[in-house]
């Protein structure tokens, strides 16, 4: 039967055929937490954390860091919450962690978890404050990093959260061969998060912070669904936490594909869980298959729509 008016603006993330799809927000600190609350979010799937080490000369203290952190926690008791370490460099650039050299590319560069292999100080702080935040609270801590390329640093990611004391590591997948191979990286960790942003940046090699650029971030490329296919069947629960998720007829589509989560704006969540409780799993199954065998961005929108009758 079709959810309430009220099961859909409030309630957990479900198929019509009651196929489970928590929908989670993506913040950027604790300022952000009464809008993800506000909108019905069961969890954090992306928490933002370089916000803290942004625009200033000295990463933030220990104790500032394990505060914001708790902040966010203890908003979400029994639910999960997602930290994402620092994903510097780049269009993030830090004053207190210059880049190696001139880097033409900085896309290209030392972004994300390759900056924390050459200041693994700065990551192993970050997570023994997520550590000491987490402890004693209700909720559940899943940390992860950006811009994995790799089992290898997937591997030594994983080892790093042992050391501090944190279970259950994830990466994210936003690089094309980690996407094409999340069935090597898959044995590392124990999620995947998709980050769409980035995976379209690099999957059409056209800068996202490019104006003119600006069709190669469509999410609806068949060649984007084509990357997100075999990471979010290889095998660990695969979230998706870029803008994609944030479109009720994409969020079905994902769903079609085996993305077990997702992850958005706050204020998308409403039109996403309604979009869900209005199709079965296997409607999302047919969208996402039309999606995919689309030539065009515009082709597969239509063609996956065809198969969502009841989108608003
Ligand atoms: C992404 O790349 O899709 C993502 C979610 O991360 P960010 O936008 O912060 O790079
Ligand atoms: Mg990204």
């Amino acid at each position: 039967a079709r959810a309430s008016a009220l099961e859909e603006s409030t309630g957990p993330g479900v198929t019509k055929d009651g196929h489970k799809v928590p929908l989670l927000a993506n913040i950027g600190g604790p300022k952000d937490v009464e809008a993800a609350l506000a909108h019905g979010a069961e969890g954090v799937g992306l928490y933002r954390t370089e916000f803290l080490f942004l625009d200033r000369s000295a990463p933030p203290s220990d104790e500032e860091q394990e505060e914001a952190y708790r902040k966010v926690l203890e908003a979400f008791p029994g639910g999960r919450v997602v930290v994402r370490t620092l994903d510097a460099g780049a269009d993030k650039p830090l004053g207190f962690l210059p880049a190696p050299g001139e880097e033409p590319n900085p896309a290209l560069g030392e972004r994300g978890l390759r900056m924390m292999r050459r200041h693994p100080d700065v990551l192993a702080a970050q997570l023994a404050a997520l550590a000491r935040a987490a402890a004693g609270l209700t909720a559940r801590l899943q940390v992860m990093a950006p811009m994995v390329t790799d089992a290898a640093e997937a591997a030594w990611f994983a080892a790093a959260c042992r050391e501090a004391g944190i279970g259950h590591p994830g990466v994210m997948i936003e690089v094309p061969a980690a996407a094409l191979r999340a069935g090597d990286l898959a044995p590392e960790v124990e999620f995947f998060s998709i980050g769409t942003n980035d995976l379209a940046q690099y999957a059409c090699a056209a800068d996202r912070q490019v104006g003119g650029l600006a069709r190669f971030q469509d999410p609806w490329q068949p060649a984007l669904l084509d990357l997100v296919a075999p990471a979010a069947v290889a095998g660990v629960p695969c979230g998706v936490c870029g803008e994609a998720a944030g479109d009720p007829a994409l969020a079905c589509v994902l769903v079609g594909l085996g993305v077990t989560s997702l992850s958005m704006s706050a204020p998308s969540l409403p039109l996403v869980r309604a979009a869900l409780a209005r199709h079965t799993l296997d409607e999302c199954r047919r969208a996402a298959a039309a999606a995919r065998a689309a030539r065009t961005p515009e082709q597969a929108r239509e063609a996956a729509r065809g198969h969502l009758p009841a989108l608003a």
